[in-house]
């Protein structure tokens, strides 16, 4: 019998009776290894009902205890480590150093949320007016909920519901139910590490349980994390049901390689920003825009030769540097674009499609890929392929660069490799993006800053974590206070106070 992953609501792992299941598969064999509960609405409505009991008490508890919470959980995340990476390979594919870097982050974002007491402080003016006190406060929403992504099992909800706790929130998790496991790990340990009942609650499900928390009158707020048609829908809907909502989508972004960029080092940089996890990144490179055709030649000949050494494979061989998609379904969709760019015209430089992994034929795997000669009207082009496939363009000048840049529907992240300092600034200024490497080509924004694109990879004002992350999830109180002296007796006054 394949194991049932469940919930964990009010502090118990439970699983609905009579409840729909899907099949988790393990990416890198194809096989079936557990099924995951698919939450229905009384489930998801009794998740919600134990984070509504949890809040009060929750809310009253002070920041620095909360925040002892998150040191504990810092602790076992990083003692249980190899649990975690294990579990996240086994039902993404990533291999073992990939997982811990998304571990890390995680953890740095609970390192973050360790910080509520400073965070939380609020802002106070004395005398802004006679005897008169003035100060803002921050807080707590009530339940809140998140809805995340397959590809970072483990980072992307916790970009989320530390900082949403310890700022006084209680909290339904709803993670991808394509690898649900190290998510609900990481809850119990939070569990463990001496979390109330009922403040972190985790749904397992699909657009069943999605749809409850979108329209439930006790839930004051969503973050989201995931594609863009579905990012549109969870924004316009939770929105529609007088909800914050923050909701980011996907992605397509372009590297500018300039003429005078250190090309051997551009190389190197791209070849771990466009391939790593198998380029299921919502930061992965997945287009090289190169100025000028030398550059482009370059770029090509070098990039294909040092595509050669890269080895795909299952997750559990740390010397492999990528393993699979996550789902035969993906891994399909992923060769019909590099099809379809074939088709277009394009030139495929290195041909991933029909790489056979030895011991593992049924794993959904796609080799590194580099398509030449991609041009804007392509299919390939305007979507996210979300796969190991980098595509090379081909323009004149850096303008031309930006202004394919500007005109993609997303502005997630962007890089430009150059040794040029004013062209770096010029292009930082001017693109529209919402994160920007120089050189750096992952500009994934550190903890104790705040992550988001613009256009059509974010819905919403408030970007995740960090500064943004804390906003997001409290609502500010102004208290204007007076006390005054004894005996001081204030006449009637209809003037507009000043
Ligand atoms: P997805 O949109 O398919 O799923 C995300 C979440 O939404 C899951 O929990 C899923 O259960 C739920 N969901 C799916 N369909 C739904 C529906 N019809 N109604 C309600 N809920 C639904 O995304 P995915 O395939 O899991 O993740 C990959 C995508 O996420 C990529 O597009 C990637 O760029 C994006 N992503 C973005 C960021 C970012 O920060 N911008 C980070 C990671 C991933």
């Amino acid at each position: 019998m394949t194991a049932l992953v469940g919930h964990l609501i009010n502090g118990e792992m439970i699983t609905d009776t009579n409840t729909r299941t899907q099949d988790v598969f393990n990416p890198s064999t194809g096989g079936v290894d557990k099924q995951v509960a698919l939450a229905s609405k009384k489930t998801v409505e009794e998740a919600i009902a134990s984070a509504k009991a949890a809040f009060p008490e929750w809310r009253n508890t002070p920041p620095n205890k909360r925040a002892r919470v998150m040191f504990r959980f810092k602790e076992l995340l990083e003692k249980n480590a190899d649990t975690i990476c294990k579990l996240i390979g086994q039902e993404h594919g990533k291999i073992s150093h990939d997982a811990a870097g998304e571990l890390q982050r995680g953890i740095e974002n609970v390192e973050y949320a360790c910080g509520a007491p400073e965070l939380l402080k609020g802002e106070h003016s004395k005398n802004v007016g006679p005897n008169i006190d003035s100060w803002s406060e921050f807080q707590p929403l009530g339940v809140v909920a998140g809805i995340t992504p397959f590809n970072f099992p483990a980072m992307v909800p916790m970009w989320m519901f530390p900082l949403a706790i310890v700022c006084g929130n209680t909290f339904i998790l709803k993670p991808s139910e394509r690898d649900p496991s190290s998510t609900l790990y990481i809850a119990q340990l939070l569990h463990e590490a001496g979390l109330p009942d009922g403040v972190l609650n985790v749904v397992n499900g699909d657009k069943e349980a999605v749809d409850v928390l979108l329209t439930h009158q006790d839930i004051k707020a969503v973050s989201f994390v995931g594609s863009t048609p579905i990012a549109e829908y969870i924004y316009t809907t939770a929105n529609a049901n007088g909800k914050r909502c923050q909701a980011l989508g996907g992605a397509k972004n372009h590297a500018i390689i300039m003429p005078d960029a250190d090309m051997d080092n551009a190389i190197n940089q791209l070849v771990g920003a466009a391939f790593g996890s198998c380029g299921e990144r919502c930061m992965a490179l997945s287009v090289a825009v190169a100025v000028g055709d030398e550059a482009a030649d370059t770029l090509v000949t070098k990039m294909s030769e040092a595509m050669k050494s890269l080895k795909v494979g299952a997750f559990d061989n740390a010397s492999n540097d990528f393993g699979p998609v996550i789902s035969a379904a993906h891994k399909q969709k992923v060769q019909g674009y590099i099809t379809s760019a074939e088709k277009e015209g394009a030139k495929i430089v290195v041909d991933g499609r029909d790489i056979a992994v030895e011991g593992h034929e049924q794993g959904f795997f796609v080799g590194a890929t580099l398509i030449d000669n991609v041009t804007t009207t392509m299919e390939s082009y305007e979507a996210e392929i979300f796969g190991p496939v980098l595509q090379v363009m081909r323009v004149k000048t850096m303008e031309e660069a930006m202004t394919l840049i500007n005109d993609h529907e997303y502005g997630n992240g962007t890089c430009i490799f150059t040794r040029d300092g004013e062209a770096a600034r010029y292009f930082s200024d001017n693109i529209q993006v919402g994160m920007v490497g120089i050189n750096v080509p992952l500009p994934v924004p550190v903890a104790y800053h705040s992550f988001g694109g613009w256009k059509r990879s974010l819905f919403g004002d408030l970007h995740a974590y960090g500064p943004d992350g804390v906003r997001f999830y409290t609502k500010r109180k102004t208290i204007t206070q007076r006390w005054p002296s004894s005996g001081v007796r204030e006449g009637v006054s209809m003037s507009f106070p000043s």
